[in-house]
């Protein structure tokens, strides 16, 4: 959390109660959410905010590249815009159950998912700009449910 709080700052930004709130969610959890899920976790948490006040944060949030947007399809299957924290040390990639949702960070060899990438540019004419790789399938838990 310091480093967060330290990159508020050191970037001249507000340090509010519901900013600290809402990047701790993320940050604590390591988990993905929309902005209903925060919004029903503050209220867990007794900290009253508004559905406009938390799109507002969210958006701020994205654009300083304190969160990342997550594009999972068919995730929750939530049409609203999923969110996670922004770890620039562990960039990763995303496996998700299709039975229960659950997702899992991997790291994947970048090296050569980079040389993927300009070959895919290459053959494409395509500029990536991103990097994001899902895999979809069932989680242990999952499986054993399915065998038993
Ligand atoms: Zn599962
Ligand atoms: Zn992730």
């Amino acid at each position: 959390m310091e480093n967060i709080l330290s990159k508020f700052k050191m970037q001249g930004y507000r340090i509010t109660t519901i900013r600290l709130n809402i990047m701790s969610i993320f940050y604590l959890n390591k988990g993905i959410y929309s902005a209903d899920e925060i919004l029903g976790l503050l209220k867990k948490e007794s900290i009253n905010a508004n559905k406009t006040t938390i799109y507002r944060e969210l958006d701020f949030l994205l654009n300083n590249k304190f969160l990342v947007e997550v594009n999972i399809g068919r995730l929750k299957n939530s049409k609203s815009k999923l969110y996670e924290y922004n770890d620039e040390y562990f960039h990763h990639h995303h496996l998700i159950c299709s039975k229960c949702s659950k997702v899992q960070h991997i790291k994947i060899n970048e090296e050569y998912l980079d040389k993927e990438k300009n070959r895919i540019e290459h053959i494409s004419d395509f500029k990536i700009t991103n990097k994001f790789i899902e895999f979809s399938g069932v989680c242990l838990e999952c499986q054993n449910k399915l065998n038993n």
